[in-house]
C-alpha cells in the first residue's frame, strides 16, 4: 500500500494502491482557489495507468471550469479508480477508498460518476464525509442537471432565433437516460416538436411512457441522428459526438445538450462558429447536476438550488453576446471566462 503526491497537467495527484484488493485509486486535484475540490469517482477500465492519469486531470480540470462558471465555492478535482477485474469485497472496497479521500483532510470532496453509484457513496461515507450523493444527503442531480439543459436552450433559442418561447422549436435529443429523458419531458410540456434516439430500446420505452403525447415523437436510429433537420440537437449521451465525421452531418441552429466534452477537439468548436451553429458550451450548461451536490449538502433549499441552477441561462447568454460581439467561437469565451476567475 502506499500514497504519494506528484503533479501532472495543473493538478496535484495522489494515489492509492493496494494490490491485496486491486484498489489502484488516482485523486487529481486541479483547483482549492474557490473552496474543497468537488468532482465524481469513476471506476472503469483502463488501457494503462498513464491513460488514467490522463483521464483523471482532463476531468479535474473540466470540474475547475465548471465550478467557476456555475459561481459556486469548489474547485475541480476528480477521482479515477482502475477497476480490477473482479471486486473481492465491493463494500470494503469503497470503504478504504474512502478512507484515502479522508486522509486529503477536504480538500477533495467526491460523488458519483461512470461505473460508481449511490451504494458506493454510502460505502465511502462509512470512512469520511468528504462524500456527496449518498442515499441520505438529497441530492438528485440529473433533475438539475435536465432544469439547466432546458434553461440553456430558451437562452440559445433567444439568442440565435429570437424567440422567447419554445413552442414549435424542434429539438432532437441523442440519449433518453436520466438527463435526457428529464428534458424530453419539460420540452414537450413548453410545446417543442421532439425526436429522440437511444441505444437502448429499454430507455427509449421508458422515455415514451413519461411523454403525454408519444405518438407526436419522432424516433431516429442512432446513426441517422445527425442529419435530421432540426433547431437544436441536444447531444445527452456520450462525449465527442461533435468531431469531423457529425460535422458534415449537422442540420441544425444550436447545439444545447448534457453530455461532457463533446467537441472531441478545440477546433471542432471552432468550426461550429464558422457554420452559424450557436454551442452552448458543455460544462456551462449542464451544471445543474454539480449546483445540486454542491448546495443540498450545505443545507442551501431546493428552491435556491432551482435559482442558481436557472441562472445557467444568464451565463449563457453573456457568452452568446460576447461570441458575437468578438467574433469568437462560444467554448473559447467560456474557457476565457472561467480562466479569467480561476487564475486572476
Ligand atoms: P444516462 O446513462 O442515464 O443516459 C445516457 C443515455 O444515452 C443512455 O440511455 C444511453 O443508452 C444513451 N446513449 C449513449 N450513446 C448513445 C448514442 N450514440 N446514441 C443514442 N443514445 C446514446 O446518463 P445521464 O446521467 O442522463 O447523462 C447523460 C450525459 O450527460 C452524460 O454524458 C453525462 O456525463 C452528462 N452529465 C450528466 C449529469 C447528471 O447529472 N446526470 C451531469 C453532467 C453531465
Amino acid at each position: 500500500m502506499n500514497n504519494t503526491v506528484t503533479h501532472a497537467n495543473s493538478c496535484t495527484l495522489h494515489t492509492h494502491n493496494n494490490p491485496h484488493n486491486g484498489l489502484f485509486a488516482i485523486i487529481a486535484i486541479h483547483s482549492t482557489k474557490l473552496g474543497p475540490a468537488l468532482g465524481g469517482c469513476r471506476c472503469i477500465d483502463y488501457p494503462s495507468t498513464e491513460y488514467a492519469i490522463e483521464d483523471a486531470t482532463r476531468l479535474a480540470k473540466g470540474m475547475s471550469y465548471k465550478a467557476a462558471l456555475a459561481g459556486i465555492s469548489h474547485g475541480g478535482g476528480k477521482s479515477v479508480l482502475i477497476r480490477p477485474k473482479e471486486f473481492k469485497d465491493r463494500h470494503a472496497y469503497f470503504e478504504e477508498f474512502g478512507e484515502f479521500v479522508e486522509s486529503l483532510g477536504g480538500s477533495y470532496i467526491t460523488s458519483v460518476d461512470s461505473g460508481t453509484n449511490i451504494a458506493d457513496m454510502d460505502d465511502i461515507s462509512h470512512s469520511t464525509t468528504h462524500v456527496c450523493g449518498t442515499r441520505h444527503d438529497g441530492c438528485t442531480p440529473s433533475i438539475y442537471t435536465a432544469m439547466g439543459v432546458l434553461e440553456g436552450i430558451k437562452a440559445a433559442v433567444k439568442a440565435k432565433l429570437h424567440r422567447q418561447d419554445l413552442e414549435g422549436i424542434h429539438v432532437v435529443i441523442q440519449g433518453v437516460g436520466n438527463v435526457g429523458g428529464a428534458l424530453a419531458i419539460s420540452l414537450e410540456r413548453l410545446g417543442a416538436k421532439l425526436s429522440i434516439s437511444d441505444i437502448s430500446d429499454t430507455t427509449l420505452d421508458h422515455c415514451l411512457q413519461q411523454l403525454k403525447h408519444p405518438g407526436s415523437v419522432n424516433i431516429i436510429a442512432p446513426d441517422d441522428i445527425y442529419n435530421v433537420p432540426c433547431d437544436v440537437f441536444s447531444p445527452c449521451g456520450l462525449g465527442g459526438i461533435i468531431n469531423q465525421q457529425s460535422l458534415p452531418q449537422l442540420d441544425c441552429k444550436i447545439v444545447a445538450g448534457s453530455a461532457n466534452n463533446q467537441l472531441s477537439n478545440d477546433s471542432d468548436g471552432l468550426h461550429l462558429h464558422e457554420r452559424g451553429i450557436l454551442y452552448a458550451p458543455d460544462y456551462v450548461i449542464n451544471a445543474g447536476g454539480l449546483i445540486d451536490v454542491s448546495l443540498i449538502p450545505q443545507g442551501v433549499s431546493e428552491q435556491d438550488v432551482a435559482l442558481k441552477t436557472k441562472n445557467i441561462g444568464t451565463t449563457l447568454e453573456e457568452i452568446f453576446v460576447r461570441s458575437e460581439k468578438e467574433s469568437k467561437a462560444c467554448h473559447a469565451i467560456a474557457n476565457e471566462m472561467a480562466e479569467n476567475i480561476l487564475y486572476h
